[in-house]
């Protein structure tokens, strides 16, 4: 029988503005919720993540989260940058030619920069709990829905940009633990997505921590 894993599909690094999360974080939150890989997903940039999966030792999925022209996608699994601001289905098609899979993150997420209905069969997966979306339970519910509509996998992650948050959501697949067999296990729906919204607590840690970072970049 296949070993199962536990991953975070969505966290945002150092590399991200808005994120406080070091290579050490990953490796120490990890382990903490007994993660057995992480898909980093900065802002429309990939360098960050390809450099942190060659510096520690934990399986690194190189993502990227793209801002298109109508609400964000994560590519899962590329190695090179995706243009920003083209539609919808050119972003999917650009991370379909990487070698990637188009996930509808955070669809109906408010604040967000979320795809609403703008999703199509051509996704691979669609993002159905993330712990950082609002409100947690509609969101939930609604991308449940049209994932079972369009008969797409479901994946999770928290969209962390601060390290407690790392593994809050999570996915468990049917998979052994290296990328391929975990991007084949998504496309053949071997994935089982769980997970809750971030703690208030983490909420405000994490406004005070951007602020902090804001504050060091102005001296
Ligand atoms: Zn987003
Ligand atoms: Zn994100």
């Amino acid at each position: 029988m296949k070993k199962q894993v536990k991953v975070d599909f969505h966290v945002h690094s150092h590399h991200s503005s808005d994120s406080t999360i070091t290579p050490k974080d990953l490796v120490k939150y990890a382990k903490k919720r007994s993660l057995d890989a992480i898909a980093i997903a900065d802002h429309n940039q990939i360098e960050g993540a390809l450099d942190i999966a060659k510096k520690i030792d934990l399986l690194i999925i190189p993502s990227t989260e793209i801002s298109t022209k109508s609400g964000h996608i994560v590519g899962l699994n590329v190695r090179k940058i995706i243009p920003r601001g083209l539609r919808v289905e050119d972003t999917v098609d650009c991370i379909h030619d990487a070698g990637g899979l188009a996930v509808a993150c955070h669809p109906f997420a408010w604040f967000k920069g979320s795809l609403g209905n703008n999703i199509t069969e051509n996704f691979d997966a669609i993002e159905t709990i993330n712990s950082s979306s609002f409100p947690f339970n509609r969101c939930k519910g609604k991308a449940t829905k049209i994932a079972e509509k369009l008969n797409l996998a479901q994946i999770a992650g928290t969209d962390a940009h601060n390290p407690q948050s790392i593994g809050l959501a999570y996915s468990v697949l049917e998979a052994k633990p290296n990328i391929e067999d975990i991007t084949k296990a998504i496309l053949e729906k071997r994935s089982q997505s769980f997970g809750n919204p971030l703690p208030i607590s983490v909420r405000i840690k994490q406004q005070f921590l951007l602020l902090n970072k804001y504050l060091r970049f102005r001296k």
